[in-house]
């Protein structure tokens, strides 16, 4: 069980740790600010620092095959020798790479403000994000493009807080991703809400305020089938 820091702060950048398994699938750590693959969000990259300096270089984060296990993914030819059970390191995220994950993924939750259908898919990178609406009506880019600056200007804080089950039971409307039901059996349930916007369950990480998300874009739409319309957004600024 790796102790997840970037549920409480994911504006964390590093943190020490000690290894607790090593092999070609990955590292694992007691803790860590690395966010795994999960919820659309891309894993995170950086770098692992031994005691005596040396680098390991993580490409990738995966959540591994028993529940709560965090696999920091090694770049191929990382030298595994360095990392010892019980060593500490220092585990510091590529943070450039992680705020466009953090200020794309904030930006999608205005998304489904702004379309009020379910959701069938996610997929948030550096890159791009796309949202995969389960409806059958066109969608406008230039009036989403309008409405997503608007709400960035409005700069309404974000902020997460834990609800029980039983709360979330009671309030089903709150689920409104149809493939990513939020992780039931801890008691407890992470909601994000954008105030006066947008609240649902979701475990991954965002920027405190839509200001910090900048000028994004829809870049594209299409009908991936008669039911799916995907939304795709940009940064207007230049990687
Ligand atoms: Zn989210």
């Amino acid at each position: 069980m790796t102790e997840e820091l970037f549920r409480e702060d994911s504006t964390l950048r590093e943190c020490d740790a000690r290894v607790t398994a090593v092999d070609a699938a990955g590292i694992q750590l007691d803790r860590t600010v690395f966010y795994p693959l999960g919820g659309g969000q891309a894993g995170d990259a950086g770098m692992l620092r031994t005691a005596s300096g040396a680098e390991v270089r993580i490409v990738d984060t995966r959540k591994g095959a028993q529940p709560g296990e965090i696999l920091h993914v090694p770049a191929a030819d990382a030298d595994l020798s360095l990392l010892q059970v019980g060593a500490t390191v220092s585990a510091r995220i590529d943070w450039q790479r992680r705020y466009r994950h953090m200020r794309f993924h904030t930006a999608t939750h205005l998304l489904c403000a702004l379309v009020p259908h379910p959701v069938d898919g996610c997929s948030i990178t550096a890159d791009y994000a796309r949202l995969d609406f389960h409806m059958t009506e066109p969608l406008d880019k230039e009036a989403l493009t309008r409405g997503l600056a608007r709400l960035v200007a409005e700069s309404h804080p974000v902020a997460h807080r834990w609800i029980s089950e039983a709360e979330l039971d009671a309030n089903p409307g709150l689920v409104r991703s149809m493939s990513v039901q939020p992780p039931r059996g801890l008691g407890r349930v992470r909601v994000m809400q954008v105030e006066g916007v947008d609240l649902q369950p979701c475990g991954g990480t965002h920027v405190a305020n839509t200001a910090e998300i900048g000028a994004v874009v829809v870049t594209k739409i299409e009908k991936k089938s008669a039911k799916t319309r995907r939304v795709v957004l940009g940064f207007a600024e230049p990687a």
